[in-house]
């Protein structure tokens, strides 16, 4: 029991990842594509996935728990054939109910069917649903993103777009969403930009009359389905694609755009572009700027893999300090294992990572992460470089000190459980038993994601001042509902 808990705390050390989302229109295997989408968005979710169809006339739908390559067999994807679809991939905390809130959800409205997914959360959710109930409608998942469909079906006006446009100045909040009806599909953004989307495209096919037309959270699905990065998905635009072409509305008035900085720092994959600026090039600038804020005598710079290898590289690059390995991921660690009789110190972290001792035995050395949620894994971590023969560990960590928590479609612990809310950094120092304890600046951190006239960013995890008014619904609803 306490190996299980100490292996799970090394798992949920770390923000968990939100959700992905991808669209296909107009492509002859439309779900295949999908499929493919999901597969490089696993990283953004990995606990349930969905797709939707459809073939002109009827959607089609398959949900499940589990991993993108479990789920879609060939079996399953030939009863999903369409020239549209859309995709889902999600992160929840794990519970029965957890496939009722599975995506993408379809509903028959007045409207016809519609298929929604979607990335973000809602912050005013609880109040549309209450009030919503009042008026007789009945909710079937526990899910946020259903106040929407709610609110499309409700509508009063009389094409689906504008019922869309209606329902989505009713909300409030994070949402990247893509939905469907059998002929057309939608994307949107909130008006602040919270989470990415982008557009990409596909040339016709030989035999094809037109280009196909995609979206995703990421633009790495963009590069298995060979599209070509188009554009992002505005802050409250609502893109239509259908027979008539693509056009496009802007729903809402234009707010402060608060994208969150957190993926550049995290969530988005390196080799993904998001809000129009390569992740890449984030990453390796945090590790820069790190390296010129808070320099240290040192002879290797380690990362945490895999999150801290791109911020370590740019470490080393400014430092002049070699970069190594000295930390190697185990990729093949499930959830269930044989524990020895004989308990084995930090036990659940050694199955996860291996300090390479001929790397690290006399050396000192720059440990480099994206964060420090409780604490837990990194003084794990720090014990284990030691016990590999370090000389000293410096500790730096790629963003500054998390302090509060995302409403916005991140899953974080509560403000009681980040230690940086409740220790000074010289408490975590001495927690984690570094050396030396160094968080990127704010100003280090927005220089080195592009803040600037193109771009500006939510880092209210970092100064607790939120974007747009807070109901604090961890109160209020249970965690499997949060995405
Ligand atoms: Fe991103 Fe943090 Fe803002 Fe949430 S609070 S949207 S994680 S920057």
């Amino acid at each position: 029991m306490e190996l299980e808990a100490d292996f799970n705390m090394l798992t949920s050390d770390k923000f968990r990842d939100e959700c992905g989302v991808v669209a296909v229109f107009a492509h002859p295997e439309a779900e295949k594509l999908a499929y493919l989408g999901l597969h490089a968005l696993q990283h953004r979710g990995q606990e349930s996935a969905g797709i939707v169809s459809s073939d002109g006339l009827n959607l089609h739908q398959h949900k499940a728990m589990g991993l993108v390559a479990d789920i879609f067999t060939e079996d399953v994807l030939s009863r999903l054939r369409g020239s549209l679809a859309l995709g889902h991939t999600r992160y929840s905390t794990a519970g029965d109910s957890a496939l009722l809130n599975a995506q993408p959800i379809v509903v028959q409205s007045n409207k016809g069917a519609i298929a929604v997914a979607h990335n973000g959360n809602l912050v005013n959710a609880v109040e549309v649903r209450g009030r919503l109930e009042r008026q007789g409608s009945i909710f079937q998942t526990n899910s946020d993103t259903e106040v929407i469909v709610h609110l499309i079906a409700l509508s009063k006006e009389h094409t689906l777009p504008e019922a869309m446009a209606d329902a989505l100045r009713q909300v409030e909040g994070a949402f990247s969403l893509v939905m469907m009806s059998t002929d057309r599909v939608f994307a949107v953004r909130d008006p602040r930009g919270f989470r990415p989307l982008a557009m990409g495209r596909i040339p016709a096919l030989e035999g094809q009359t037109r280009d196909t037309v995609v979206f995703a959270s990421e633009t790495c699905a963009f590069d298995l389905i060979g599209a070509d990065y188009v554009r992002d998905v505005k802050p409250g635009e609502l893109v239509v694609v259908g027979p008539e072409g693509i056009t496009s509305q802007f729903y809402a008035k234009a707010a402060p755009q608060s994208s969150c900085i957190f993926e550049h720092v995290y969530f988005s994959r390196p080799d993904s572009r998001v809000f129009g600026r390569a992740v890449q090039t984030s990453r390796e600038e945090l590790g820069r700027e790190m390296a010129r804020e808070s320099p240290v005598e040192a002879d290797v710079v380690v990362p945490v893999p895999d999150s801290g290898v791109t911020a370590a590289v740019g470490y080393a690059a400014e430092s002049g300090i070699p970069f190594r390995f000295g930390l190697i991921r185990n990729h093949y660690v499930g959830r269930t294992f044989i524990e020895p009789s004989q308990s084995v110190r930090d036990f659940g972290v050694k199955l996860k990572l291996n300090p390479v001792r001929s790397l690290l035995e006399g050396k000192r050395v720059v440990l480099i992460d994206d964060s420090i949620v409780r604490g837990t894994t990194s003084r794990k971590i720090v014990r284990l470089i030691r016990g590999a023969g370090a000389k000293e560990v410096h500790m730096r960590i790629s963003c500054p000190p998390t302090i509060s928590p995302c409403y916005y479609g991140v899953d974080t612990p509560s403000k009681n459980q980040l230690i940086a809310a409740n220790k000074s950094v010289e408490e975590i120092r001495e927690y984690i038993g570094a050396d030396s304890l160094a968080y990127l600046s704010l100003e280090g951190l927005k220089r080195a994601c592009g803040e600037g006239p193109q771009i500006s960013y939510c880092s209210a995890c970092y100064t607790g001042s939120y974007p747009t008014n807070i109901v604090d619904v961890e109160e209020i609803l249970p965690a499997a509902v949060r995405r």
